[in-house]
């Protein structure tokens, strides 16, 4: 071109674009169901549309920047002081606000692959170096080989418990192994957003583990349990020098007064949440059973999703993804990896069931 455009900084145009999960195929005569991006099927908690729209009258004004309400809502709902928390614009705006106030450029972030497909991308927008640790082949966290991983130039270890996409969740004895390898110099962020699916013998307690552990930050959301993704509202739970340094980088205003109020709203319907993750749990759990029936070696499923190995078979897992897209359910690919298939409503589980079974053949 003609004229001497700003270069970004080197790295940025080497970052990967975030993949969205698609979004569900018009079919005549067919519905079509999303399970490409674990949102929850059911619609917002009861009330939460009303405080909602209670909230768009105002949308002259600005949020109010501290989220005080909310803090104070959380406080309560988490029993641990305001001063521990921080909340934001989803967990993925914590993510980013955790590195950007704690790696320098060149400074390394330790986390399991393939994991969070945001971790990459936030760290290499902040200029630091991912060191990605294979998982197991069970879709486990090698945490034995994180801990390895870590060196002097580690500034932050993530853990996501239950793993997006394999699904399985880190148990507390797990957690306490490593924490115990790891220097207290190194934030751990414990990527909890799917934990209010977990259903195992031996959960983290994480708020417990984050008392015992000043430098443990848990990162939660709104957006799974609580089913509201097109919000955007996270939260972490952290010492409160670490919570307070994330308040400092986060984007002014930018969790929204509709984004206040809706997850308000939803934190008073625990028990309406609840249920309705129970409902999921066992939608979850007939699917996995059903798809280990047909032969398939999926992996525990603790969050709201099932994961499809395809290990080193780029073609057949677009190939599954095609025949999923056919059946009318759209699930999410990651080629050469496997298939992330969320759970939904119950006739898009059993589309999934019946394709599984036909593919297998
Ligand atoms: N962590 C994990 C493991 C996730 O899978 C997701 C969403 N897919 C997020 C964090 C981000 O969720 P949100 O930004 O909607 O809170």
């Amino acid at each position: 071109t003609l004229v001497d455009l700003p270069t970004p900084r080197s790295n940025v145009l080497a970052i990967p674009a975030y993949v969205p999960g698609k979004p569900p195929t018009a079919r005549p005569g067919l519905t079509s169901y999303k399970l490409s991006s674990n949102e929850n099927p059911f619609p917002p908690l009861p009330g939460v549309l009303e405080a909602a729209t209670a909230a768009v009258a105002h949308l002259n004004r600005y949020p109010d920047l501290g989220s005080a309400a909310l803090y104070d809502a959380l406080a309560a709902h988490l029993d641990v002081p305001s001063d521990h928390l921080a909340v934001a614009t989803g967990s993925v705006g914590l993510l980013y606000q955790l590195i950007g106030a704690y790696c320098d450029p060149g400074d390394e972030v330790v986390h399991a692959w393939r994991s969070f497909e945001a971790y990459p991308i936030a760290l290499a927008t902040a200029g630091a170096v991912g060191r990605a640790v294979p998982l197991l082949a069970d879709g486990r966290h090698d945490l034995d080989a994180m801990a390895d991983a870590i060196d002097e130039r580690t500034r932050v270890a993530v853990v996501c418990t239950p793993n997006n996409p394999t699904g399985p969740a880190v148990t507390q004895a797990e957690l306490d192994a490593f924490l115990a390898r790891v220097p207290s110099r190194v934030l751990v962020v414990v990527d909890e957003a799917y934990v209010e699916f977990v259903r195992s013998d031996d959960p983290i307690d994480g708020v417990a583990t984050m008392r015992a552990h000043a430098n443990v930050v848990l990162t939660r959301t709104f957006s799974k349990a609580y089913g509201l993704a097109g919000l955007r509202v996270g939260y972490a739970v952290a010492h409160p020098e670490v919570a307070a340094s994330l308040r400092v980088v986060s984007l002014p205003f930018g969790v929204s007064a509709i984004a206040q109020a809706a997850a308000i709203a939803s934190l008073a319907e625990q028990e309406a949440m609840v249920a309705r993750v129970d409902e999921l749990v066992v939608r979850r759990d007939r699917l996995l059973a059903g798809l280990r029936t047909q032969g398939w070696p999926v992996p525990d499923a603790q969050g709201n999703f099932v994961w499809l190995p395809f290990p080193g078979e780029p073609a057949a897992t677009l190939a599954f993804a095609a025949a999923a897209e056919e059946a009318g359910v759209v699930v999410r690919p990651f080629p050469g990896d496997g298939v992330r298939v969320s759970v939904g409503e119950p006739e898009a589980c059993e589309r999934v069931l019946a394709v599984a079974g036909a593919f297998r053949g």
